[in-house]
């Protein structure tokens, strides 16, 4: 993060009620369905305060980001990786992360596996589908992951599990497109499950819902609902992150 971009946050910091933000918004949640405060290019001192108020669940999208915060924040802060990651990332973070939402390819899963062994570890991964009608979103369709779990290589791993699915709808008003893409990362959630995890009590988890969709998601089944800047604030950078 740039050093302007550190004092705007910080600047910005004073006039946001974190706690206050985060109460309201679990205040909304049934039961089933778990809050990621996601602070991404935020100090960690936004992140203690959302600690100090009760928030254990925190989402970045970039993993050395992830490791630097880790070092500082109290250990048992549960840390998902919910953006794109790069196979050669994947070592910052391996030793520690909780979930990893951001599953692409089988490649990844791959380095997640090899990873995950050097620390005798088994990680917990979801598999993002591309369920907008944007190109510019990552994410498999139903067919390649299909393939993926079809495949011996996959079936060798032993050391990840499939925890279930993620992903973004359209950043767009139209309510109805957001509830039909969510409807439909639900019912391939339904699909996996029946097809290749109907024994796997842990695949349980639907990722879906943002600041300003996730009331959508919670209602189309969401399980986890990642929140950024609905309790940090905007952030204050330029790229579609
Ligand atoms: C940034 C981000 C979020 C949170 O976005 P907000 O609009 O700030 O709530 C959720 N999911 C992913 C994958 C993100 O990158």
């Amino acid at each position: 993060m740039c050093v302007v971009n550190k004092i705007k946050n910080h600047l910005k910091m004073d006039n946001i009620d974190i706690k206050k933000n985060i109460e309201t918004i679990k205040a909304t949640l049934p039961e089933r369905t778990r809050l990621i405060a996601v602070s991404k290019t935020k100090p960690v001192e936004m992140l203690q305060e959302a600690y100090d108020a009760g928030q254990r669940l925190f989402g970045e999208n970039k993993a050395q980001e992830m490791r630097d915060k880790h070092e500082v924040l109290p250990d048992d802060i549960e840390w998902h990786l919910i953006g794109h990651l790069q196979t050669n990332k994947v070592k910052y973070i391996a030793s520690f992360v909780r979930m990893i939402h951001s599953i692409d390819s089988l490649q990844l899963l791959q380095t997640v596996e090899k990873e995950a062994i050097k620390h005798d570890r088994i990680i917990d991964c979801l598999l993002q589908f591309h369920i907008a009608s944007e190109e510019t979103k990552f994410g498999l369709s139903l067919e390649e992951a299909i393939e993926l779990l079809n495949s011996n290589e996959y079936k060798a791993l032993s050391h990840i599990r499939i925890c279930g699915v993620m992903g973004m709808a359209t950043n767009t008003d139209d309510t109805t497109l957001v509830r039909s893409e969510f409807a439909n990362l639900r019912h391939i959630f339904e699909t996996l499950k029946r097809d290749y995890f109907a024994d796997n009590d842990c695949f349980c988890e639907l990722s879906m819902g943002m600041s300003h969709d996730y009331p959508i998601a919670v209602e189309e089944g969401a399980t986890l609902v990642r929140v950024g800047s609905s309790i940090f604030g905007a952030r204050f950078y330029g790229t579609a992150n």
